[in-house]
């Protein structure tokens, strides 16, 4: 049985691709694991969270501009010096 119970946006863009990820919310227990990013104050992150009780399992820091995607993004091997 499964309703759908649509959660209130907490990012700026509700309208969201969202990747499934496998494995289960360690606080719930609900299989609903997704990857999405989500803009906060530090800039963007690309998060996983259950989407059932919002719990973040995963937080990583995404591109600068987020969907924009800039060259300097995507090379490697440069650390940033703090
Ligand atoms: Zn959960």
């Amino acid at each position: 049985m499964s309703n759908h119970v649509f959660m209130r946006p907490e990012e700026a863009f509700p309208v969201q691709e969202k990747e499934p990820v496998p494995g289960s919310c360690p606080k719930c227990d609900a299989k609903s694991l997704f990857r999405y990013p989500v803009l906060s104050e530090g800039g963007w992150f690309l998060v996983v969270k259950c989407q059932k009780c919002l719990h973040c399992t995963e937080r990583n820091h995404w591109n600068r501009l987020g969907h924009i995607v800039l060259a300097t993004d995507t090379l490697r091997g440069m650390k940033k010096g703090d």
